[in-house]
């Protein structure tokens, strides 16, 4: 046996070279974070989101890292959006090997009086859209030899807090449907994880970033001392998403500066 063999973690086989990543919600916050950091591992990386000049803003910076990337602009909630984001970006880079099902909304609440009309398209857009993704992508890999979801789920799949409503009953259900799938996929050469971040800073908490008071709040629930950014979340991504992975199935990787250690 070569000592080659025996080696899985080393840097070569976080090199995404070679592969084609598709990240929802790539034209800001976190899912840019993700992008930058999956096209800095060497993967022609496929942004898609809503707005045309924040996708073309950060394909451009994917060029600035060695890697030619390329957009599909869509809106989630479009059911035909839905249905044709897989094969939309098959079509546009001739094949897909990772999905990174990042996209999410949230909409705060006490459960109550929580409106039902948004309970439905909180768990529509956080759930039932990365499930319908995952499904396509997945019977692309599993006719092409194989590939690997990471879907971005939150500390909320863990634990709760009050008042965030739909959010962590969707968020439970990504962990839920991470693990459902790695099951059942495993041994056609597909890979389910996902990564759970704690507070990051962009436009989905932007209530916190605005006031000392909010800050504050910020910094106390968060043990290493700073507030989460958009660049920590990619590293996971990449791991999860390369061949240093590859037994790890069905798993969670928690990046929130300490905060679910308390
Ligand atoms: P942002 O609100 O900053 O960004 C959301 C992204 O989703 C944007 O790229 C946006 O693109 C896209 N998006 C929103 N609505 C639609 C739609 N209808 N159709 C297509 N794309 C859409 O969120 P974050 O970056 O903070 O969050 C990213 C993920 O990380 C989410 O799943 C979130 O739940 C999760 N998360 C975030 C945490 C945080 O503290 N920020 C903590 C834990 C998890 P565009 O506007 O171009 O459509």
């Amino acid at each position: 046996m070569s000592v080659d063999s025996e080696i899985q973690y080393a840097p070569a086989r976080l090199d995404l070279a070679g592969k084609v990543a598709l990240v929802t919600g790539g034209t800001r916050g976190i899912g840019r974070g993700i992008v930058l950091a999956m096209a800095a591992a060497g993967a022609k990386v496929i942004v898609s989101g809503r707005d045309r000049s924040n996708a073309e803003d950060v394909v451009a910076a994917t060029r600035k890292v060695g890697t030619e990337g390329d957009l599909v602009v869509c809106d989630l909630f479009d059911d035909d959006a839905v249905d044709t984001l897989i094969s939309d970006t098959v079509a546009l880079a001739g094949k897909l090997d990772i999905l990174v099902n990042n996209a999410g909304i949230d909409a705060d609440g006490p459960m109550i009086d929580y409106d039902l009309e948004t309970w439905r398209r909180v768990i529509r857009f956080d759930l039932e859209v990365p499930m319908r993704l995952s499904q396509q992508a997945a019977r692309h890999f599993v006719a092409n030899g194989g590939g690997s979801i990471v879907n971005i789920a939150s500390v909320l799949s863990q634990v709760a807090v009050a008042e965030a409503g739909a959010y962590t009953p969707a968020k439970h259900g990504v962990l839920g449907l991470t693990r459902t799938m790695a099951l059942e996929l495993g041994k056609q050469g597909v890979r389910v994880n996902c990564v759970a971040p704690g507070l990051i800073q962009t436009d989905m908490t932007n209530n916190l970033w605005g006031s000392e008071a909010g800050m504050a709040y910020a910094r106390d629930r968060i043990p290493c001392g700073r507030i989460g950014q958009p660049r920590d979340i990619g590293g996971a991504v990449v791991f999860l998403a390369s061949e240093a992975a590859d037994f790890i199935h069905g798993q969670v990787i928690v990046v929130d500066g300490g905060s679910l250690a308390t």
